[in-house]
């Protein structure tokens, strides 16, 4: 991050609605403490001491009372300071049902084909991807060429929080063509902020793709939840939340099927207020739900997507088919019925 930066927060240091108490004294009375945190963890990249923790568990700064340098990075580039929910469609250019004639995936393996192609343009030089661990637990992997994506744990979906953000910070000092990024919706704002507050985010992170969600997890709460349901983590090979139904399908072929409704008290406070189903800042929105099995349905938003896809279309990487839109607006009005901001009193 340039030091210019710092120089702009100095003389535009943001209000802070408890005077006397540290930036990110406030951030966690207001966001953190309060329940509507999303855990997107922009907050611990921009930090200037590195005091924010992420990982499995609430975001935190240990002896913030003396550490913080009260510079205010985290409440400039929290998406959920003074929070306003996005939601709907957002703005698009195209919808299509797709699937990746080059790499399989969660469901179409759309979001690998996307930064396949943007690396072989010479869009990006490099991307975050989500991997795991033998219990599911997320790692992050920076893939830099195409030959890293065809490791199966790369791909495909994990259900909990991923240090994406906080990784982001190495993969903008280190690129030279530029980033691309991938995040649930809560994620694709963090990044939008940091780009808007820092010039070499909004210079360097080229492609934002963002996921459809419902909710995320803490991967040891998800774990425990299975567990305790008689799932035996470790022979999972695959996990899913179609139609009401966490659904893992095992190594040996069986499937466990659990109603979502039961997810319900693990379900994170701060995913509870999220209305954004579709992740309407992304450059490129991919999800499961509109199209055929085996097909992600893609949300083309920008020129930048926009000039993947038709490099997609042009080299015959995927194939095509149509995308039912009324399916997705119905999740998209769903998220935003469920989660009403401010929450409703209970009676
Ligand atoms: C928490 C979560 C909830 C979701 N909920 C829904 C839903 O309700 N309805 C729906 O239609 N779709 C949902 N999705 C999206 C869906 O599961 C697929 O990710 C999407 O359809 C893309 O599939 P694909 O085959 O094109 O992706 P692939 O080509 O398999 O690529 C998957 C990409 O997702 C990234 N990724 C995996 N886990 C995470 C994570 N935890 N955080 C950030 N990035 C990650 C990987 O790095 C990889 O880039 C959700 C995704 C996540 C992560």
């Amino acid at each position: 991050m340039s030091e210019a930066c710092y120089l702009k927060w100095d003389v535009e240091l943001p209000e802070r609605p408890i005077k006397g108490v540290k930036y990110f004294g406030n951030l966690k009375e207001f966001v953190i403490d309060s329940g509507i945190c999303s855990h997107c963890t922009t907050c611990a990249n921009i930090c200037p001491v590195r005091g924010i923790t992420a990982g499995d568990k609430p975001i935190d700064f240990p002896n913030w009372e003396e550490l913080c340098v009260d510079c205010g990075a985290c409440i400039r580039v929290c998406p959920r300071w003074n929070y306003v929910p996005l939601n709907g469609m957002g703005e698009f250019k195209e919808m299509v049902a797709a699937k990746s004639r080059r790499f399989t995936g969660q469901d179409g393996g759309m979001v690998t084909e996307i930064i396949a192609s943007a690396l072989e343009m010479g869009v990006i030089d490099r991307a975050i991807f989500v991997g795991r661990d033998d219990e599911w637990k997320p790692t992050i992997v920076h893939v830099k060429n195409i030959e890293q994506l065809e490791v199966e744990r790369v791909r495909g979906t994990k259900y909990s929080f991923a240090d994406v953000i906080v990784e982001l910070r190495d993969a903008v000092f280190h690129t030279e063509k530029g980033v691309g990024v991938i995040g649930t919706p809560c994620m694709v704002s963090g990044v939008r902020k940091l780009q808007k507050t820092v010039r070499r985010y909004h210079d360097r992170v080229k492609v934002v793709i963002g996921l459809f969600c419902t909710e995320n997890f803490y991967h040891h709460q998800l774990y425990s939840f299975l567990e305790e349901k008689g799932v035996d983590v470790k022979k999972i090979a695959k996990t899913d939340i179609t139609k009401g139904k966490f659904i893992a399908t095992m190594e040996s072929g069986d499937t466990i099927s659990i109603p979502v409704k039961e997810f319900e008290p693990i379900v994170p406070s701060g995913c509870k207020v999220c209305q954004d189903f579709s992740g309407v800042e992304s450059d490129v929105s991919v999800g499961s739900v509109g199209s055929p099995d085996g097909f992600s349905s893609v949300i083309v938003r920008t020129d930048v997507a926009k000039d993947i896809m038709d490099f997609i279309r042009k080299n015959d990487y995927a194939e095509l088919g149509e995308v039912k839109q009324t399916v997705i607006q119905k999740l998209v009005d769903f998220k935003i019925k469920i989660h009403p901001y401010p929450p409703k009193k209970k009676e």
